[in-house]
């Protein structure tokens, strides 16, 4: 295997039957080996509030009781995962559906307790790349939900941001791999209002002069210290944009 395209797809879209749909085409379209990875945010929340389990979160990140951890394990790993398998399915797309605890491919543990418990909550420690690597040689087109194990059978809520950047990186070492995080949104804005105003062309420096000033802000700033870490650690290419980006290729490309 010689190349490979990671897409994350963010809570937004996937949560949006139309938008889904319209992701799922243009995923199924592109040539070339792929896997994708998926969020699911939302749906989690409409569950966690069905059942009458409290929302915790503490600026905007989300407390993993123990609760709260099994419904995330329902809605990732089950629904959302095998949603998006049975319509790639559908498209003729070999899809995999699988969490990090699947073969050993994703090893973490609970993040230690300093000022905030953020529950179970996974880092990430290791990558399984040479299974994966094996299952995509083979045809599969894996569809990773952010659900990791501690190896000692806790299963550990992780950012979807984080596991597409973990996977790219550990696949870098052996592989050019071009990372596509994918969101309801043309790329990185210099006005949030302003979907024409996609910066072309991102700086690790101007990043952090734009999350100074404010106009990067929230959960676009994990995304793209997630980013960069994988253009640092060898990834060749990293785009932020929506769905249309999949196929015309524009976006925010990240540089260093
Ligand atoms: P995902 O949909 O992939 O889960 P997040 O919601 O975590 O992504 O992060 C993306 C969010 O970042 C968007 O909803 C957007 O409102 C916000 N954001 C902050 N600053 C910017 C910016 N400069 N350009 C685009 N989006 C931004």
């Amino acid at each position: 295997m010689n190349n490979l395209t990671i897409v994350k797809v963010g809570g937004a879209v996937v949560e949006d039957p139309t938008t889904l749909n319209t992701l799922l085409d243009d995923f199924a379209a592109m040539q070339g080996n792929k896997l994708l990875v998926h969020g699911g945010g939302r749906a989690a929340d409409k569950l966690l509030n069905r059942l009458g389990v409290e929302i915790k979160k503490v600026d905007g990140r989300r407390i993993t009781d123990k609760e709260t951890i099994d419904v995330v394990t329902m809605v990732y790993a089950g629904l959302v995962n095998k949603n998006i398998v049975a319509q790639l399915q559908r498209r003729g797309v070999n899809a995999l559906g699988f969490t990090g605890a699947d073969l050993n491919i994703i090893l973490s543990h609970k993040r230690p307790v300093k000022t905030i418990d953020y529950g179970f909550v996974g880092d990430v420690d290791s990558v399984q790349t040479e299974v994966l690597f094996s299952l995509i040689e083979q045809g599969a087109v894996p569809v990773v939900s952010p659900i990791t194990h501690d190896g000692r059978g806790q299963l550990l809520n992780t950012n979807a941001d984080t596991i597409a950047s973990e996977l790219a990186r550990a696949l870098a070492k052996s592989c050019g791999v071009t990372l596509v995080y994918c969101f309801e949104k043309p790329g990185v804005l210099m006005d949030a209002t302003d979907d024409n105003s996609v910066i072309g062309t991102l700086t690790y420096d101007k990043f952090k002069e734009y999350q100074a000033t404010g106009i990067i802000n929230e959960g676009m700033i994990p995304k793209l210290d997630n980013g960069f870490d994988a253009i640092r650690a060898g990834v060749a290419s990293v785009v932020i944009t929506n769905t249309d980006g999949l196929k015309n290729g524009r976006g925010t490309r990240l540089v260093i």
